[in-house]
């Protein structure tokens, strides 16, 4: 059988063994898709079946979640927890609590993460959780009994050597504060059992920044790979939480023009650009206020909000996906690179369809999936977690310079695996490879387990 009739062959399978599980289908065919032609020469990845063990999560939990809301009424959620491979470190992920979080959702980000903790370099591997509870319009203390509820259930499953979660979609500091509160109430312990935690009880600087600083850099050593830089180009960047905001940030460090922001109900495009100022007020108004996206364009008039569209229609050099799972399709990809799009660095988890990659693929503009693109956050919350463990905190400028060299290793390895000829770098395929070996080779030290 050739390499894509063994591909073929292995999505078949895993199709019939996970009905419907079309986001979970999506993340693990676009690595077999590199990975199945990198092993065609190596029969012993084939006998010991390793892709088929890697897109078999080695335990999926599901549990009931009771909390009551402020107006005494008993409300029912369910919770997730997706370990899905611990062959070169404890299982690392973090937990979204989202309306849309499913089995197939969470199955999709823990296999991911599994090949973005590798690409680190750090002993982690990968683990995904969270739940279909929508903290939109909650009380804080109705987010706080969920949230104990929540890891009441969620702590039988994991530890600081076992597993260790962390934020993601909906989970954020106040969030990750009451999980850490009731695992500390329920254990009398205080281990690092979560990352992304607040200074006052064990976190890391630089944390919050982590992964939209680092998937700027990424961008930028792409960028600089071509004898170029961030210096004056256009960016749009989707989303205002925690990833899209510190990835404006450090755009307008690097010299570039953000255009766009945006949230579930729609974009705002600033022709004049979001400046430092204009961003600390999306900051507060996202994160600290919990409003809409809208509000800017009240304070800021020159503005346009566009209700239920997504910003890739405005014209751009840079693009910047830094909201949630498939929020960019085939035909948006055209209309980017049509307009002069030049590069996307993805700093959501699988924000881009694959027949849109396709389409960047074609067009050879440069583009990094995921897996590598927004990493930094994982890598800087596996420091926070040897922090914790050597009783230590480091300093900003040791941390800074950590991320910065994590991410540029990680742009090695990619380049190294994906390189094509000397004026193309094919990231996608370069990711999933550089973060496939190393679990692989962990995997067949062990045997059959
Ligand atoms: P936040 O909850 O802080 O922000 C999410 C943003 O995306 C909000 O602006 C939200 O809008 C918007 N959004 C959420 N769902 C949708 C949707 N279905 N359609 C359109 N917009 C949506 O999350 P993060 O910034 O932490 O995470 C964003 C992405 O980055 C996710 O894909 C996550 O998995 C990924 N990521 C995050 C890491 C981290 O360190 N936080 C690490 C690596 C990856 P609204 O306010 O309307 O909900």
């Amino acid at each position: 059988m050739s390499a894509e009739e063994k591909l073929q062959a292995f999505m078949e399978g895993l199709k019939k063994r996970n009905p419907g599980q079309r986001e979970f289908h999506q993340a693990v065919y676009e690595v077999a898709k590199s990975v199945f032609p990198y092993i065609e020469d190596k029969p012993l990845h084939h006998e010991q079946r390793v892709m088929e063990r890697l897109a078999e999560p080695d335990r999926v939990v599901s549990f009931r979640i009771c909390w009551d809301d402020d107006k005494g009424n008993i409300r029912v959620n369910r919770g997730w927890r997706v370990q899905n491979n611990n062959a070169i470190g404890p299982y690392k992920g973090g937990l979204r609590f989202h309306t849309s979080v499913n089995e197939s959702v969470l199955k999709f980000l823990a296999f991911e993460q599994t090949f973005k903790n590798s690409l680190t370099g750090l002993p982690l591997g990968g683990g995904k959780g969270g739940s279909n509870f929508n903290p939109h319009g909650k009380s804080d203390n109705e987010v706080m009994r969920f949230c104990q509820s929540f890891m009441t259930e969620l702590s039988h499953y994991t530890g600081a050597n076992i597993d260790i979660p962390a934020g993601d979609i909906g989970v954020g500091p106040r969030e990750i504060g009451y999980m850490f509160g009731q695992y500390k109430r329920m254990t009398h312990e205080f281990t690092g059992i979560l990352t992304g935690k607040g200074m006052e009880f064990g976190g890391s600087l630089i944390r919050a920044e982590a992964t939209g600083y680092g998937t700027v850099y990424m961008m930028h050593d792409m960028l600089q790979e071509k004898n170029d830089s961030l210096e004056g180009k256009t960016v749009s960047i989707s989303g205002a939480g925690n990833v899209a905001v510190y990835a404006a940030e450090k755009c307008l460090q690097l010299g570039a023009k953000v255009l766009t922001m945006s949230d579930s109900n729609g974009f705002i495009y600033d022709e004049d650009g979001i400046d430092e100022e204009k961003l600390e007020y999306i900051k507060n108004l996202k994160m600290v206020k919990r409003k809409r996206i809208e509000e800017y364009t009240g304070k800021y008039t020159k503005a346009i909000y566009n209700s239920d569209k997504r910003p890739w229609i405005v014209p751009c050099q840079i693009a910047l996906p830094c909201s949630t799972q498939n929020e960019l399709n085939r035909e948006e990809a055209a209309v980017l690179v049509n307009n002069g799009c030049m590069g996307v660095s993805e700093g959501a988890n699988m924000p881009t369809e694959q027949n849109a990659i396709d389409l960047f693929q074609e067009q050879k503009i440069l583009y990094m999936p995921s897996k590598a693109a927004n990493a930094g956050g994982v890598a800087i919350s596996g420091i926070e977690m040897s922090q914790n463990s050597a009783r230590i905190s480091w300093k900003e400028e040791e941390l800074q310079d950590l991320l910065r060299t994590i991410m540029h290793d990680i742009h090695q390895k990619c380049a190294h695996y994906g390189r094509e000829s000397d004026t193309y770098i094919d990231y996608f395929k370069g990711a999933n490879i550089a973060g496939y070996v190393k679990v692989a080779d962990a995997m067949l030290a062990f045997g059959v387990v």
